[in-house]
């Protein structure tokens, strides 16, 4: 038996040929034996357990049934041709039917033969039926070897049109096995294996798919979930120590006259317990003389632009240049205003760089960057642009991570000799797994306290059909001194459609509260910057009492005499991002209000949603809830962080204990054999080099 045997086409394998591996790869990207044999079960049937008709109803799970097929009846015209038969057995009977394929049933079930049948029971026209059953010869079926759990395979319309279904899925795993087993090679090394008490490779692809015990089937669905998150840890953190290696930081030794006169006279509060620790953390990376790579964690209004700030100073008193990057102008703006208003009566020069900055303005800029004059630059996207360069930049600050993919923060790298210091914000809440994994390269800090005296929004639900009662509210909290917010979802691919949303909504608030005695911001996306950035600073000033707009305002913005958040539609928006919008509000002493405005058909994940907002403010508890609802290939600050969500079998939202042993297990490899040198350990390498051969992601981890 060739080694490479594994990468043998699937057209060779017994019951398969060229037509319908063609078809495999196209719909399931199954080439070779390997991936068919690492295309798993999504689950399995009880063949120790036949039901009988009696105890069959719509509730019942995947069945298995003894019994005969009779009475043919091709129902309707065409394409919408079906095929009804009757199933019996000694206690009753039920339909089946059959959508595609109806020829081929029709002529290949025999009369008085027993058969065994799996499929799902459902409900139709108040009769059960099994729709699409699979149906195999009662005396076949003995025939075969026989293990006491069936797999079942997803498949596909056009599979299945190509009579691969399931069972044929299973045809082809027995195929590649009659052949394989016994021959797969060992991912792990034996000591592993042994000290961890897993089974083997060999056995548990087998069992994955004909499982001969619930007990074993256990133990290799751990086996083979363990594996696949420990590579991906041991590959993240090994990048890790290759980059530590690699490059030097540079060494801020000191903490100087900036700081401590920001800290003795400009500081407007005290620091909370977390600002505190979060900043001796950021300290301690500074001076190692290894380049800082640290994620800062916090909820919304939990005072990160002030770690930010006083991260650097600590570079300007170093000599070196620091830039803040937001992710929209919007915020950039915002972020100069509040950094020069805190910097004040401090000698730092400090300057804006947007899209709109002007091009006399922006050619000072960059002349004053390669001088050294300018101390701070904060922006937008326009900072990664190559033409801006520094004369030392020492210290980048991210705000609001997950808008930044992983390539932009690879060219702000290369602004100086030395990678600078990186500190990435955030204010959407990553699960600890996912952290694991998606930052995994990344130190984490978190604060985990809102500064003092702020009470927590009350959140509330109502349907549309209420909307008189909360502008009632809402009169009631303007006539306080309270601004409101009122935010409508935007999705990229129907802007008209929001926009129309945004501006029937505007019109009936409008009605609600006129002009003069009201006055009302309107900031939708599109709307040009100078345009926004107006209407934003009236509302600001206090000039307008309403603020409409779509999400835009999401991130950030801070008005503390804001109240009220108002969200229209809130069925539609995902639970960071409801999260996001009600930290918008509650930054002030007030009482605030967050309120969940739905229609009254909500689907179970929604209501999920909007129970969760209820019930609590922690943006951790929060995340946690997000993750089990959207799977994490859909959270956000996944997507762009390169990391294969698309797990065969370990699950993020599920399988935290198992993550957190595999990189357990991976640093303390790593400990003892950083380069993975070892005689005993080059297996991983082997294993590694193939993993990021077959998924070109890997590479981007780092
Ligand atoms: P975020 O973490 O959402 O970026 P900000 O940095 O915008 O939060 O802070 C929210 C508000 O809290 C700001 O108005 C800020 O001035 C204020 N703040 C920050 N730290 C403290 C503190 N230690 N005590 C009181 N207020 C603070
Ligand atoms: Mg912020």
């Amino acid at each position: 038996m060739p080694v490479d045997f594994l990468k043998t086409e699937i057209q060779y394998l017994k019951g398969i040929g060229p037509k319908k591996a063609e078809i495999l790869q196209k719909e399931l990207n199954i080439y070779f034996v390997e991936d068919l044999i690492y295309y798993f079960p999504y689950k399995y049937i009880d063949k120790t357990k036949f039901y009988t008709v009696n105890q069959v109803d719509e509730h019942s799970p995947y069945i298995q049934i003894k019994g005969k097929i009779s009475n043919f009846r091709t129902v309707g015209q065409q394409r919408k041709q079906r095929l009804n038969a009757t199933f019996t057995d000694d206690t009753g009977s039920i339909e089946l039917v059959w959508f595609k394929g109806i020829k081929w049933v029709k002529e290949s079930i025999k009369p008085n033969t027993d058969y065994i049948l799996f499929g799902k029971p459902s409900l139709f026209n108040n009769k059960i039926n099994i729709v699409h059953p699979e149906v195999e010869e009662l005396s076949k079926h003995d025939e075969k070897l026989q293990f006491s759990f069936l797999a079942l395979y997803n498949t596909s319309e056009k599979l299945k049109k190509k009579y691969i279904n399931s069972k044929a899925i299973h045809n082809f795993q027995q195929s590649a096995f009659t052949i394989i087993k016994g021959f797969i090679p060992e991912t792990l090394p034996d000591y592993l294996i042994k000290k961890l008490n897993l089974i083997s490779l060999d056995q548990s692809l087998f069992n994955i798919h004909f499982p001969q015990s619930i007990d074993l089937l256990k133990k290799v669905r751990y086996r083979l979930k363990f594996e696949e998150l420990f590579y991906v840890q041991l590959n993240i953190l090994k990048q890790k120590i290759l980059r530590k290696e690699k490059f030097k930081g540079y060494v801020f030794p000191k903490v100087g006259n900036y700081f401590n006169s920001f800290y003795k006279t400009n500081l407007p509060f005290l620091l909370t317990n977390a600002q505190k620790r979060v900043i001796k953390e950021i300290r301690n990376d500074l001076g190692s003389g290894k380049q800082m790579n640290r994620l800062l964690q916090g909820d919304v209004g939990s005072g990160k632009t002030l770690v930010a700030l006083m991260t650097i100073l600590i570079a300007i008193d170093n000599n070196y240049q620091a830039c803040f990057m937001s992710p929209t102008e919007i915020l950039a703006i915002q972020h100069f205003k509040t950094l020069k208003k805190m910097l004040d009566g401090i000698n730092i020069n400090i300057d804006l760089l947007t899209g709109s900055t002007k091009k006399s303005h922006r050619q000072i800029i960059h002349e004053q960057l390669l001088s050294g004059e300018l101390q701070i630059l904060i922006g937008t996207h326009a900072l990664i642009e190559d033409v801006v360069k520094f004369k030392n930049l020492g210290m980048v600050i991210i705000d609001e991570q997950h808008r930044f993919g992983v390539a932009q923060r690879a060219r702000l790298w290369k602004k100086n000799i030395n990678p600078p210091h990186i500190l990435v914000m955030t204010a959407t809440p990553i699960p600890r797994t996912l952290a694991m994994t998606v930052y995994g390269d990344l130190e984490v800090s978190v604060i985990d306290e809102l500064p003092p005296g702020r009470k927590p929004v009350k959140t509330l639900h109502f349907f549309d059909s209420k909307r008189l009662r909360v502008f009632g509210f809402i009169e009631k909290q303007i006539q306080l001194g309270r601004q409101i917010y009122f935010v409508y979802p935007l999705i990229k691919e129907s802007e008209k459609m929001d926009y129309k949303d945004l501006e029937d909504g505007l019109e009936s608030i409008s009605r609600a509260f006129p002009s003069p005695k009201y006055s009302i911001s309107v900031v939708h996306g599109k709307m040009k910057p100078e345009e926004k950035e107006k209407s934003m600073q009236l509302f600001i000033k206090r000039q307008t009492q309403i603020m409409v707009a779509t999400t835009v305002i999401e991130v950030g913005v801070d008005v503390p005499n804001a109240s009220v958040m108002i969200i229209e539609s809130a069925e539609r928006f995902g639970l960071s991002q409801l999260h996001q919008l009600r930290g918008r509000v509650g930054r002030g002493a007030e009482q605030s209000y967050c309120i969940l405005m739905t229609s009254y058909k909500l689907s179970n994940d929604s209501r999920k949603r909007i129970e969760t907002m209820l019930q609590t403010n922690d943006g951790f508890e929060i995340s946690e809830v997000d993750l089990k609802l959207r799977g994490p290939g859909d959270i956000e600050g996944t997507q762009q962080s390169g990391i294969p969500f698309d797990f065969k079998i370990a699950n993020l939202s599920k399988d935290i204990q198992i993550l957190q042993y595999a990189r357990n297990i991976a640093t303390d490899i790593l400990e003892q054999d950083p380069s993975l040198k070892k005689e005993e350990n080059k297996i991983f390498i082997k294993q590694l080099k193939k993993l990021s051969k077959d998924n070109v992601n890997w590479g981007y981890i780092s």
